[in-house]
């Protein structure tokens, strides 16, 4: 990845300031991150040795509001991976309407290999070192790929230690004893069934008894599954990498999850035809299909076979440029990831209101919350999308997406003045 990623992270913003008329000058301002902090992590290991890690947080654009996006541990992350990362957190908070700018954190440490001490030391030595260019007005992180609510939970006491006194807003997605919210757990997933009921009302007729595959059943999947099902939907096949289940019949969803939760396979559920690959659910007789495992998944080589009319992205880029081209010429039509899965960054957001005035609202509150916040978010992407096709069909949903994204960013930085 590396280079390659974050050249076309650039390409990405460069053809969005194309298509959207701005000047050449928001693309110069959003090519390079305000600022880059590269900070050395000691951390005594349990057998007496010295480890030192390298860490980084790139603080992207802070235009909208202080830098969010969360903290990757994970052996094999670049600085270039990173600033990569911050630079699609800064295009995803504007798309989502709320006040924050971009960042990500990284470690490059495999946490599966340290002990539980050492984690904590390290989490604990990451806040020491970036002490001062984080804080809930400043930078706010949150987990990702090797991170979870208990290391946030290490990280806001670490903060708070060094601060005098209990900072709660400065890291989201804690443990709900710790300021967190209860709705975090599953708030990509319904996020992603928000937007996928709206779409099949706008694409589709509506959402009751519509088909849908999951491909991919871990934290994003299973919950749009479960979500979509209580709005009506029917759930064909869902998969993981031990396999596919299909039943055409609908399969029972809490079931499902039960099953994966107790033997880790969702193969393992007891009803439905098995199938061996795990692509499976991108084939077979659906309207809406939704991508939630991995990255680019839809590609030329398997496009064709491709039949829901609905594509919701809940994984990051499970979708080829080429294939959905190929998509959108069938006649389909694509939710990008940036637009469907922000529901993690959205409670994010919601979780961080309640933590700046310590006043917390219940669950369902929450979750109606969130829903107006998705809902409204996939219908200012919708009304854009049809407006640009009217005047050039091949536009897709994801450049509607990303040229509203920039015009938030755009109008801020202009009235600014840095523009
Ligand atoms: P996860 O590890 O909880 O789940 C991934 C699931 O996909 C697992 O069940 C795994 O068995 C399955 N899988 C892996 N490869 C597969 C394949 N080729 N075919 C079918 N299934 C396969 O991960 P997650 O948090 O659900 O993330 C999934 C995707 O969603 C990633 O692209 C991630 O970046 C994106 N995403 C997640 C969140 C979030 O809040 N969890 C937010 C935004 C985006």
């Amino acid at each position: 990845m590396g280079n390659e990623f974050l050249e076309n992270v650039l390409k990405t913003i460069k053809r969005g300031v194309e298509i959207g008329g701005f000047p050449e000058d928001l693309y110069k301002m959003l090519s390079k991150p305000e600022r880059i902090v590269i900070v050395k992590i000691p951390v005594r290991m349990d057998d007496g040795r010295l480890e030192v890690f390298e860490g980084y947080r790139v603080q992207h654009n802070s235009a909208l509001g202080p830098y969010k996006g969360g903290i990757r541990f994970h052996p094999q992350v670049t600085l270039e991976d990173d600033i990569a990362l911050a630079t699609l957190m800064t295009l995803k908070n504007s798309l989502a309407g709320i006040p924050y700018g971009g960042g990500k954190g990284a470690v490059r440490v495999d946490p599966k290999k340290l002990s539980p001490r050492e984690l904590e030391q390290l989490s604990r030595g990451y806040v020491r070192a970036l002490y001062r260019v984080l804080g809930d007005h400043i930078d706010i992180p949150a987990p990702d790929i090797g991170t979870n609510p208990q290391i946030m939970a290490w990280m806001v006491d670490e903060y708070s230690k060094l601060e005098g006194y209990n900072v709660p807003g400065v890291f989201t997605a804690k443990p709900p004893v710790l300021w967190g919210n209860p709705v975090r757990e599953y708030a990509t997933g319904f996020g992603l069934a928000v937007v996928t009921r709206e779409a099949a009302e706008k694409y589709l007729g509506g959402i009751e008894g519509k088909r849908v595959a999951i491909q991919g059943f871990g934290n994003t999947g299973q919950w749009h599954a479960y979500w979509l099902q209580k709005m009506g939907a029917k759930i064909v096949a869902i998969s993981d990498t031990s396999g596919t289940v299909y039943d055409p019949e609908g399969i029972d969803v809490e079931l499902a999850m039960k099953v994966k939760k107790e033997t880790g396979k969702v193969i393992n559920y007891p009803k439905g035809e098995k199938i061996p690959d795990p692509k499976a659910p991108l084939y077979v007789d659906a309207e809406i299909l939704g991508p939630d495992a991995m990255e680019n998944q839809i590609t030329l080589e398997n496009v064709d076979k491709v039949k829901a009319k609905l594509i919701v992205e809940g994984a990051n880029g499970p979708t080829t440029p080429e294939a959905e081209q190929k998509l959108y010429e069938k006649g389909s039509i694509v939710v990008p990831d940036f637009l469907a899965n922000a529901g993690g960054v959205v409670m994010s957001y919601l979780e961080w209101v309640e933590n700046l005035q310590w006043y917390f609202w219940d669950e369902e509150e929450t979750r109606a919350r969130l829903e107006k916040i998705m809902r409204n978010n996939f219908l200012k992407v919708y009304d854009r999308f049809e407006k640009m096709r009217s005047e050039k069909p091949k536009v897709t949903m994801r450049d509607a997406a990303l040229v509203l994204s920039l015009e938030r960013l755009y109008h801020a930085m202009k009235v600014r003045g840095w523009l």
